[in-house]
């Protein structure tokens, strides 16, 4: 299918692949198979600019924007998934709220060093008791002189234990629900923080989750994003784009699992032929190059739309619903293709069906997700058609 990718944008596809194919693919199948995370490929990855994706060049970044990171992350997930979550939270959330909502002595303090990979960001929203609900925050900011001090625990961070910068979400207003978050970047060596428990997880194995407490956690009164209360404007603008990340990355494992499906499909032979020769398999795959495509199209409208500075919250949950559910779909069928031999850890579409599950999960449930597109359409309804 013809994209209409300019030159610049096919090169840095082809940039992403070939980082892929070579030094991802060298590390990717122990890293996952052992949990092992590979701290020295996001130097690599900030060296071809992958780490700066959407930031300016006077931030050391590349400013090449979203549609050229959501193919860069699509490339990366179809070798590791693990490690195009990195990539998508450290860009379209943390580099996003610091070049957006940062003072200019936070960007020039942080971006050139998490554009270049130095140092990579995570984004610590969800709560025990707050996840889908983000207004439930209860880990709690209070200003006392410069300092603020933080109290509460943060659960499921992906790369929280191996960031540089931690984005934190904390209320500094516990009577308005919504408008009393606010947003700060914290340090790791900050007095109080602590790493807690860490997931072992059916999926994404090669990339850690975990817990962060905080307790009476100190931090530089000058660490707040944008001013109290904005915290909520912030996590859902962030997200908007996030979701496009994980929609890309949702594509980049339907790919891999078509592309094992299809080889897989011409080896194998039953009753004297090629499994591919049955037609109940050709329409399998017929059906998931479909569902690829429409989710490729989706997921690329949307990122084209945040780089023209255009809203797009409908488009980018309708992507990272759509993607998600395609993964879960096409590495499912992938893996009946492959029969007994997709159960085991010895074929590829093992990992790749543990792997989306969680698409379908974080960066917002697909129930959510559909809640945001009802609110969108509704709106639009109000607006061709009134009540
Ligand atoms: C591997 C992994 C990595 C993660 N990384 C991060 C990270 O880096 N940073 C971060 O902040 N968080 C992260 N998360 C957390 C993730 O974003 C949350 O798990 C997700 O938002 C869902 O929250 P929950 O798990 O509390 O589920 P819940 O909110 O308890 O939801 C449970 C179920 O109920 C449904 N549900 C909830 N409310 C409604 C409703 N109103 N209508 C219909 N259905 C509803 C949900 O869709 C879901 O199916 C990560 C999670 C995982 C598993």
């Amino acid at each position: 299918m013809n994209y209409q990718l300019s030159e610049e944008e096919r090169m840095l596809r082809k940039t992403a692949a070939d980082f892929a194919n070579r030094s991802l693919a060298a590390v990717a199948e122990e890293s996952n198979r052992e949990g092992i995370f590979q701290d020295q490929i996001y130097r690599e990855l900030g060296e071809l600019g992958f780490m700066g994706m959407t930031v300016p060049e006077e931030y050391g970044g590349v400013d090449f924007g979203n549609f050229c990171l959501a193919l860069a992350i699509e490339e990366i997930s179809r070798v590791c998934a693990s490690t195009a979550v990195a990539i998508s939270v450290h860009n379209s959330l943390v580099n996003w709220a610091i070049m957006k909502f940062g003072s200019s002595q936070m960007k020039e303090n942080y971006l050139p060093r998490l554009a270049s990979g130095e140092l990579l960001g995570a984004y610590a929203l969800t709560e025990p008791g707050a996840g889908s609900d983000v207004s439930a925050i209860s880990t709690s900011a209070v200003l006392e002189g410069d300092t603020y001090k933080l109290n509460g625990t943060k659960n499921f961070i992906s790369t929280g234990d191996k960031a540089g910068v931690i984005i934190v979400f904390a209320r500094t207003d516990s009577e308005d629900r919504k408008g009393g978050l606010s947003a700060f970047v914290v340090e790791p060596d900050s007095p109080g923080f602590s790493i807690g428990k860490k997931e072992d997880k059916m999926g994404l194995s090669a990339s850690t989750t975990v817990e962060l407490v905080f307790e009476d956690c100190e931090i530089p009164a000058a660490n707040i994003l944008g001013s109290e209360g904005q915290g909520m404007s912030i996590a859902l603008g962030g997200l908007e784009g996030g979701r496009i990340g994980i929609a890309a990355q949702s594509l980049g494992i339907a790919q891999a699992a078509m592309d094992e499906a299809v080889k897989y499909g011409r080896e194998r032979q039953q009753f004297g032929r090629r499994i591919l020769d049955f037609q109940g398999n050709q329409f399998k795959i017929a059906e998931m190059a479909t569902r690829l495509e429409a989710a490729r199209l989706l997921v690329y409208q949307a990122a084209r739309l945040r780089d023209r500075g255009e809203p797009c919250a409908r488009e980018s949950s309708m992507a990272k619903l759509y993607a998600s559910e395609a993964a879960n779909y096409l590495a499912y069928q992938a893996l009946q293709i492959h029969g007994g031999v997709g159960y085991t850890s010895e074929f590829l579409i093992e990992r790749l069906y543990r792997d989306a599950r969680v698409l379908e999960i974080y960066e917002g449930a697909s129930e959510i997700q559909k809640i945001v597109i009802f609110r969108e359409v509704m709106k639009e309804y109000d607006r061709i058609m009134p009540d």
